[in-house]
């Protein structure tokens, strides 16, 4: 399934600042520093990095054989592929049953929970994707063992094993894989949501690490302190009461587990790559990013990240041993809440049925904010004031009455693939006819345009008017009455950021001002999707 892509939009997946791309070469704590971090020595971790000492990174011959062996030896682990990466690396993937299936319907006919946990789709941050083996070796037969008699669990080790083998960030192509899950323009991308619409998840953990010097040391002569941070979705579009679970049953759940093991931990901020800017952001809104994308879905999501990135394998016991112990975490809170699975399928239903407004773009807010660094010599605290963006705290900028479906009138084909992926059903008009809609008037504004910004900016300005329009047969319509409805609409409203006519899936000539997506505002079926 090979899509091409228009050149400019190639030309935006790679539009990175150098820097982004780079993987900046090891930093080596002081003794001082990593006194701070020692290992956890009561949490035994069965993955190929530890199977001696001191630890090393396991490549992809050693990921592959103890996946491999994990499948042959246990009556729960099943090991299928998502595919190849673009170098033609094996994207394994686990999946872990009481009863060992390894058909994606009979795991989903159970009626338990999916928890699906994610490792490494950026190259350069292992100890999510380590971890990811120790828990799938504990689940086939270990502590975690008894948990599969409640919940069903898919874990993906290495979303990025080209990235994992050059120590970089990005895919083979350059692009970020986290930036990639509305668009779908990877192949690493498309295949883990192929697999993704075979066994919906109930829940993703996506495991990231993050950057302890780099940045930090440039702009404020300091190192990040957090063991871990932290982050459910935050995209606006998310349903409500999907957030309201990850806060109510998991937050809580993995706070103890941190607390418990001595690890400080808080919110997931970042701060961008440009040296000129003392800006922090709580996570950020694109809706490409896999955290918001999974919310938008509507599964549970949280972001986990270690304190990692651009430090080779120091700590890197007490790394692999925190995503271990918040996996761990997840998966006993998702096991005992016997709810769970009926919360999730409440808070679809909600989303499908909503008529409240949609909040098509929106700014954050920014406050003051005393971001807990050290002193990159002495250890010694140095908490350190910042402006941060709080992606929780927004305000809409464009507010507009939710339709009830959009058509679209060109570029169907891509859409609807990519809308798939992310489980949104569509379906092809069969007769031509005319009907009543919304038609946007587009211009495009002049925005540094970056598919790796966490908060992109809207590329087009739209006007919205009442319209008669003759609909071809063929064009696509995709109804608002299902779960992943956020999904739709972050793809389909022209202004929302990273939307599909803004990046070029749905083209549009230079000379033209009315955008080929409507919005129906009526009942209206004009085909069943399926
Ligand atoms: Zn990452």
């Amino acid at each position: 399934m090979k899509r091409i892509l228009p050149a400019f939009l190639i030309g935006l997946l790679l539009a990175a600042p150098a820097a982004a791309q780079r993987a900046p070469s090891d930093y080596q704590q002081t003794d001082a520093v990593l006194a701070h971090y020692p290992a956890l020595p009561d949490i035994a971790l069965q993955s190929p990095a530890f199977a001696a000492a001191p630890p090393s990174l396991s490549n992809q011959d050693a990921l592959m054989a103890f996946v491999a062996k994990l499948a042959g030896s246990s009556r729960h682990a099943r090991l299928t592929s998502l595919g190849l990466s673009q170098q033609g690396r094996d994207l394994p993937l686990l999946y872990l049953t009481q009863e060992g299936l390894a058909d994606p319907a009979a795991i989903a006919r159970l009626d338990r929970p999916v928890i699906w946990l994610i490792g490494q789709q950026h190259g350069n941050e292992p100890a999510g994707g380590e971890a990811m083996l120790a828990v799938a070796s504990a689940l086939s037969s270990g502590e975690l063992e008894p948990l599969l008699a409640r919940i069903s669990v898919v874990i993906v080790p290495r979303g990025n094993p080209d990235g994992a083998a050059a120590d970089r960030r990005v895919l083979a192509s350059g692009a970020d894989p986290n930036r990639d899950h509305l668009l779908m323009s990877q192949p690493e991308v498309r295949a883990l949501h192929q697999a993704m619409r075979l066994l919906p998840p109930d829940v993703v953990f996506d495991h990231h690490e993050f950057s302890v010097a780099w940045r930090w040391v440039e702009k404020f002569n300091a190192l990040q302190a957090a063991d871990v941070m932290i982050l459910e979705a935050t995209h606006p579009g998310v349903p409500r009461s999907l957030t309201d679970i990850a806060r109510r049953l998991y937050r809580p759940a993995l706070e103890a587990a941190m607390t418990r093991h001595g690890l400080s931990s808080h919110d997931y901020v970042t701060t961008d790559a440009a040296r000129d800017d003392g800006m922090v952001s709580l996570g950020g809104n694109a809706p490409g990013i896999a955290r918001n994308t999974f919310g938008l879905r509507g599964s549970v999501s949280y972001l986990i990240e270690t304190r990692g990135v651009g430090i080779g394998l120091q700590s890197y016991q007490r790394r692999v041993a925190t995503h271990y112990l918040l996996a761990k975490a997840l998966l006993e809170a998702s096991a005992t809440d016997g709810g769970l699975r009926a919360a999730i399928a409440a808070a679809r239903q909600e989303a499908a049925t909503d008529r409240s407004p949609l909040v098509v773009s929106h700014k954050v807010a920014r406050r003051p904010f005393e971001m807990p660094l050290i002193d990159p010599h002495t250890g010694v605290a140095k908490p350190t004031p910042v402006t941060l963006a709080d992606s929780r705290t927004l305000t809409a900028v464009e507010r507009r009455e939710r339709p009830r479906g959009y058509l679209v009138l060109r570029g169907g084909k891509p859409v609807a693939e990519a809308l798939a992926l992310n489980d949104v059903k569509a379906c092809e008009v069969a007769e031509a006819g005319r009907a009543a809609v919304e038609a946007y008037d587009v211009q495009r504004v002049t925005v540094e345009t970056r598919r790796e910004s966490i908060n992109p900016d809207q590329s087009v300005r739209v006007v919205v008017r009442p319209a008669t329009i003759d609909v071809p047969q063929g064009a696509l319509f995709v109804p608002m009455n299902q779960p992943a409805t956020g999904i739709v609409a972050a793809a389909l409203e022209p202004d929302s950021p990273g939307s599909y006519l803004g990046v070029g899936v749905v083209p549009m000539n230079d000379n033209e001002s009315e955008a080929p997506v409507y919005r129906v505002m009526t009942d209206r079926r004009f085909c069943s999707p399926h």
